[in-house]
């Protein structure tokens, strides 16, 4: 498969002709992106193996944190509000990685729609300086991490809203949230489940007249975190303030993600879980799909939908009906 082969040499062709195929709605194309997914996962899980053995092999490497340990696949998702500063963050943070000796893919997640507080999301031109380097990949994308192989650091970005921070969490093996430098109140209103899923919480625009502002926010996450269930047994969410404009604490992120990645003996096991949710999810997905699509389903939907818009049914019997249909005819 040509498109295999591409990605594994890391050819941006390609990986954009991938990422197409697999948001592709044909079903044809769905075939063939099942299979290149599995091709890349089998290529991955050897490379896993080989070089992913277990968690023993990095506490050797403690006194090192990670730099040396190239082949740790670092699948990260960033989100927070519009205006926070993401793709500033992105590209010092991307910048600085890059220099590190690692290579850089920074994918979007974005369900509501590409245009988000008047940016795109994943937009090349979001993170200019970025989206030029020989080793970053940069593309608004909602695709699964799989894809961007021969990446060693992942970053999907997405945007504050709805349900694609729970959505991107489920993807990633790091979830961090980019908060503004405000406290009090603000924190109060910041949606908890958010907070909740956060192994690391960023208070950008720590410098100017702000930086007072963040250190206090910064204190008020810490205090805030330690009321919350932590998201895993051997890490404790972090804060750190950061300014993304003066790169002041982008190298104490770095830091912290290595810790969380050397220290996360669950990483293995999240991903393990996610596999299985993302089958389940795409066999529910699916599974409606054909359903929608049986012509006495259709047939007898649209009988429904005029009982329903008047009232003279309630959705519950309506959907006993529906599925009762389904049933008798098999
Ligand atoms: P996004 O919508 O979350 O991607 O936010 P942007 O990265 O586009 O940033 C929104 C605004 O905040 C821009 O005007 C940035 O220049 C500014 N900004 C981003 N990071 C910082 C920072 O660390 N300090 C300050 N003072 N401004 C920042």
């Amino acid at each position: 498969m040509a498109l295999y082969e591409g990605i594994l040499q890391r050819d941006r062709y390609y990986l954009a002709k991938a990422i197409t195929l697999v948001e592709s709605s044909r079903s044809d194309h769905k075939i063939q992106a099942q299979q290149l997914l599995s091709l890349l996962l089998d290529a991955q899980n050897k490379i896993m193996h080989k070089d992913f053995p277990s968690v023993r092999l990095y506490k050797k490497l403690d006194a090192d944190i990670g730099d040396t340990n190239k082949k740790i696949t670092y699948r990260i998702g960033l989100s927070g509000p519009p205006g926070v500063g993401k793709s500033t963050f992105i590209e010092a943070f991307g910048m600085h990685v890059l220099s590190k000796g690692h290579r850089v893919a920074v994918l979007a997640v974005d369900p509501s729609s590409p245009r988000t507080g008047g940016s795109i999301m994943g937009d090349k031109t979001r993170m200019p300086q970025l989206s030029h380097q020989e080793d970053a990949y940069v593309r608004p994308s909602p695709t699964r991490g799989t894809l961007a192989a021969g990446y060693d650091v992942i970053l999907v970005e997405t945007v504050g809203v709805g349900q694609s921070e729970i959505m991107v969490s489920e993807m990633v093996d790091m979830f961090v949230l980019i908060v503004p430098p405000a406290g009090g109140d603000e924190i109060q209103g910041l949606k908890k489940g958010i907070v909740e899923i956060a192994d690391l919480v960023i208070v950008n625009k720590a410098d100017g007249q702000l930086a007072n502002a963040a250190k206090e926010a910064a204190a008020e996450y810490k205090s805030a975190l330690k009321y919350l269930k932590p998201t895993s047994s051997v890490w404790m969410p972090k804060v750190i303030p950061v300014s993304a404009k003066t790169k002041m604490g982008i190298n104490d992120v770095w830091d912290a993600v290595k810790e969380y990645f050397l220290k996360s003996s669950e990483c293995e096991r999240k991903r393990g879980t996610q596999r299985k949710l993302w089958m389940w999810r795409q066999v529910t997905s699916e599974l409606l799909e054909r359903f929608k699509s049986e012509s006495s389903i259709r047939t007898l939907v649209n009988e429904l939908d005029q009982k329903l818009f008047r009232g003279e049914i309630t959705s519950g019997a309506a959907a006993d009906l529906v599925v009762d249909r389904f049933i008798n005819k098999k």
